[in-house]
């Protein structure tokens, strides 16, 4: 017979698919008569969205490299872009829509295949019907993913208050804590400038936080000679690399930080002129107790300007003036020239009521916060707690130098040069995961606004569209009278309260959102509470959902807390047989735990097969001099039946005939997601995309949408960055120019200052209402006292709130979990050249704390805590402090999950340090709440307390729980795929 002839490229990839040979073998010669191609994309194996090429041969992927003109990381790939093939390649992969089998229960992975067409008209009947009844009955929630504008564009349009993203469990403290205070914060939205910096204070980030940009920049500012603390409870690979490593108690950071204040306050090391122009430090506080203006700023009586500041908008505060002895206006007019406003003192007002300025109660705030104090929180030396400050003193004020950029303030005095601040700190989940977490950022927040830090070469500098207004200009939805059939919310279902009345709770004070986010439990979770969700909704708590979509959660083991009960109340009925959570739709690109227990799973394509945006509307990649977007191309096409979910919502809104998604007459409005991306406009001019926007493509920022805006993104490394003029990179909360071209862009909605908040009389407003004094909305009384004492206009620290509810003395560890550098999450657990890193966890434990507990270096022991148990592996390790345990989060895996081999490592030997953490915690009065911070709902990961206690040998050592194994679902690609050639080994000769 004849042989077939086929072209080359083909027949190649059928020869690889059945044969033995590794997936990349990079010694083989070329193959004559390949076509090898290099496209550039962003890598999605984290979150930091580096640039990557991507080299194909006859269509196939080859290797990931870095691109070399990408300004994240300029060429630079971590261990796990690189990996990105495997991924691609993963036996793991989902490939087909798939609906649970009839009778079979959540979580025994019973499905049958379906079409994509059946999939799209189960969830268009049944939303369809949500929408027209009630549509809060229909939650989204989302983990880590880049989207977050189209997600929450399209819960607003169902017209569901139920939708955030994974925000709430991983560091909205940070983001609020710092937003509240300074208008920006960390990581997409500001960060260290280290070019310029000469001491850098990196606390509480672990591994991968902002991972290769961060190193880049590390490595030259280390270079450079600057000096690099780290202070973390464990010597983190940062740690390693720094020139000294502060060992520090988790949930002990905002204690350090009020002596830090002490000590910078009392010795006068603080920036007076900033202070007073630039900050509400001389602004004056009412200090008349029991009135309804308690502890809120003083404003100018004369009715021509206007009521008092409603906390969003504070316009007419005053100042005491040392020159003449008189008080005086200094908002919005600012401080008028002469004027030398007191930072210090008691004052008295025409009308007799007494005053002070903020930073007068700052003052005696810190004044208890002596470094021995804090030492005995801490752990940390009260001689290290002194030196480090006048280490920051010194490096803000001795090594300050001025830049010769001239600028000029919203209150149009004109600055000849810009004042340099040398020293930067980064934060990140070590200070956010904590209940006292919020209060903790707020105290750091503060810290470096006394250093004069803020946005000022060498400090902390902002990205665009950040700085936001304090409060920022986005109010949730706030009244049940805005949830109406077939109708979009009237407000975003996320937001920034600015005081009690733009709370989401009814009339009655209870919550109006599935995840109590916004109600007096947790008033400003910012980003949504996705970790109370599945128990809330279980109890009907406080009402039952009908439907619930996850996208990218592991929501049945490492993205939730109490993880055996949470697995149980995924599958809980009423007594009619039903669930109660009755329809569960999970999209995944991967066979995760959670997969086993949806009614409906959506396979979402990898990052290599899709279209995605780096939007100004959302996450961008903006530099600290300019604003910046990227997005991700498609570089190989989908496997099987893998859908974006990007397309899937657009699908879904289109066949729902979501207003913003349908023309005016009723017809569908895009045709697919890019179609989407390029000609949705939230404002005339202003898209998903500002880079080559108008119709010829010759517009930035704004402009009308450009058909061929996707191929100008492709042909020039996926990114758009614009560098703004000198004049506009520094001291931008105060920039006449900056505030202008934000507003005339669209970033903000008002060119108004944005003054840091060293006070927040919006915290006042709440404790107000609690403590009874003001007229309007009021906690219910089981929560009064909650909200008056976390609710403190000035930052303090209080121990996390377990410490309260367990017996320190029966269980006196700290355990936390950090993400190594290799793994981003459960994203790699099906990553075999990965899996080679991390296949399995330990649990780390200092030699004294080990041997105090009878626990040998590799032996098994029990971690316990008030709440549960798990059997781990135990290492000795000097390099973390003796009154914390720590181990890698999400490593440990349940048997079946992510296609792992039966009994593999990660089942077997690694183990989920969530089983210790409960996901409530008692309250005073009777019941429980959730173990989130009580101002933001952000999740009290880290402030779990245990025991050691050496475990009894098993005749076949496992760790425990252990979880029964589920079966693959149909579809899933499986370890018969190429895929499990899994390293590139050099052929024999
Ligand atoms: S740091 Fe993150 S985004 Fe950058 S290459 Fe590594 S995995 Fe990819």
């Amino acid at each position: 017979m004849a042989a077939r002839a086929f072209p080359l490229g083909r027949s190649h990839r059928l020869f690889r698919l059945f044969s033995r040979e590794p997936a990349h073998d990079p010694l083989a010669p070329p193959v004559p008569g390949a076509v090898t191609e290099i496209k550039t994309t962003t890598c999605y194996m984290c979150a930091c969205r580096c640039g990557i090429r991507v080299h194909l041969r006859d269509g196939e992927l080859r290797y990931i490299d870095g691109n070399p003109n990408h300004p994240i990381n300029r060429g630079v790939i971590c261990a796990k872009g690189a990996a990105g093939i495997m991924k691609q390649v993963s036996p793991a992969r989902l490939t087909r829509p798939l609906l649970r089998k009839p009778g079979s229960e959540r979580g025994a992975g019973e499905f049958e295949p379906i079409s994509w067409e059946r999939a799209f008209r189960i969830l268009e009947d049944r939303l369809t019907t949500i929408r027209a009844t009630d549509p809060k009955k229909f939650a989204l929630f989302t983990g880590r993913d880049q989207m977050q504008a189209l997600t929450g564009l399209f819960a607003r349009n169902f017209g569901t208050p139920n939708y955030a993203a994974h925000g709430g469990f991983c560091s909205v403290n940070m983001a609020a804590g710092m937003i509240y205070t300074i208008g920006g914060s960390f990581w997409e939205f500001g960060g260290p400038d280290l070019e310029r910096a000469r001491l850098f204070v990196m606390i509480g980030t672990a591994e991968d936080h902002h991972s290769n940009p961060l190193k880049i920049a590390l490595s030259k500012f280390k270079r450079q000679g600057g000096r690099f603390v780290s202070i973390n409870p464990v010597r983190t690979g940062y740690s390693a690399i720094a020139d000294e490593w502060i060992p520090i108690k988790p949930g002990t950071d905002g204690a350090l930080f009020m002596a830090l204040l002490h000590e910078l306050i009392a010795s006068d090391r603080i920036d007076h002129a900033f202070l007073k122009r630039f900050t509400n430090a001389p602004q004056l506080v009412l200090l008349e107790t029991g009135c309804e203006r308690e502890g809120m700023f003083a404003h100018d009586p004369d009715p021509a300007k206007g009521a008092p500041g409603d906390g969003r908008h504070p316009h007419n505060k005053l100042v005491f003036d040392k020159t003449d002895g008189t008080i005086k206006a200094a908002y919005p007019e600012g401080i008028a020239p002469g004027c030398d406003p007191a930072l210090d003192g008691h004052y008295t007002l025409a009308d007799g009521r007494r005053v002070a300025p903020s930073f007068q109660l700052l003052r005696e705030r810190v004044a208890p916060c002596t470094p021995e104090w804090a030492s005995a929180i801490t752990g940390i030396p009260a001689a290290r707690i002194v030196k480090l400050a006048h280490e920051l003193g010194a490096a803000a004020f001795e090594q300050a130098f001025e830049l010769p950029i001239a600028w000029t303030d919203a209150w149009g005095k004109k600055h000849a040069t810009t004042q340099a601040r040398p020293v930067a700190f980064h934060a990140m989940r070590g200070l956010a995961a904590h209940s006292n977490g919020f209060q903790t950022v707020r105290a750091l927040a503060v810290l470096m606004s006394v250093l004069g830090t803020i946005d000022a070469p060498g400090g902390f500098r902002h990205k665009a569209p950040y700085p936001r207004h304090i409060v920022p200009n986005f109010r949730a939805f706030n009244s049940p009278d805005m949830i109406k059939p077939n109708t979009p919310l009237n407000a975003a279902p996320l937001g920034f309260p600015a005081n009690p009345e733009e709370l989401a709770i009814c009339d009655d004070g209870t919550p109006m959102r599935i995840d109590h986010a916004f109600s007096w439990e947790h008033p400003l979770s910012a980003h949504g509470l996705m970790h109370t969700v599945i128990t809330n909704a279980t109890r009907g708590e406080p009402y039952r959902l009908d439907t619930l979509m996850i996208f990218m959660a592991n929501m049945a083991w490492n993205s939730t807390m109490n993880t055996m009960a949470v697995r149980e109340m995924l599958n809980a009925k009423d007594e009619d047989g039903e669930f109660r959570i009755p329809f569960l739709v999970v999209c995944d690109a991967f066979q995760s735990e959670t997969v086993a227990f949806a009614d409906l799973v959506l396979p979402d394509t990898t990052y290599l097969e899709r279209h995605d945006v780096m939007s100004m509307l959302d996450r961008p990649i903006s530099e600290f001099d300019g604003p910046a977007d990227s997005v991700r191309v498609p570089v190989v096409p989908p496997l099987g039946e893998c859908k974006p979910f990007q397309e899937v919502l657009v699908e879904l809104a289109s066949r729902l005939k979501l207003p913003a998604f349908t023309t005016p007459d009723g017809e569908r409005r895009f045709k697919d997601y890019p179609d989407f991306i390029v000609n949705y406009e939230p404002q005339p001019g202003i898209g998903f995309l500002m880079g080559w926007r108008g119709v010829d493509g010759t517009e930035h920022l704004r402009g009308a949408p450009n058909p061929k805006q996707w191929e100008m993104y492709a042909k020039n490394d996926c990114v758009f960055s614009l560098h703004l003029p000198q004049t506009m990179h520094y001291m931008r909360n105060w920039n006449r120019e900056y505030l202008d071209f934000a507003k005339e862009k669209g970033w903000r909605q008002k060119n108004d200052v944005v003054q840091l908040a060293l006070y927040s009389d919006t915290l006042q407003s709440f404790r107000l209402a609690a403590k009874g004094q003001t007229a309007g909305r009021q906690p219910p009384e089981h929560l009064r006292e909650r909200i008056a004492t976390y609710f403190d206009p000035l930052p303090f620290w209080y121990p996390p709130l377990e410490d309260a509810a367990v017996d320190t003395a029966k269980y006196p560890l700290s355990a936390i979990t950090q993400r190594p550098m290799a793994m981003y999450h459960s994203w790699d657990s099906q990553n075999a050249w990965l899996r080679q890193i991390h296949s399995h966890n330990y649990l780390h434990v200092n030699p004294l704390t080990a041997q105090k507990a009878g626990i040998a270096d590799g032996g098994w022991c029990w971690a316990e805590s008030a709440w549960g148990r798990v059997r781990c592996m135990l290492r000795y390790s000097e390099a973390v402090e003796p009154g914390t345990v720590w181990t890698w989060n999400a490593i440990g895996k349940a048997d079946g999950a992510w296609q792992l081999a039966p009994g593999a490592d990660e089942a077997r030997k690694g183990f989920l340090l969530n089983h210790l953490i409960n996901d409530e915690l008692p309250i005073a009065g009777g019941g429980a709440i959730s173990n989130s911070d009580p101002v933001t709902g952000q999740a009290g990961w880290y402030d779990v307390r245990v025991r050691l206690l050496p475990a009894e040998p098993e005749p076949r050592e496992a760790s425990s729980p252990q979880i029964a194994a589920t079966p693959a679902p149909p579809g899933v690609r499986g370890t018969n795929a190429r895929a499990s050639a899994p390293v590139a080994r050099r052929r024999e000769p």
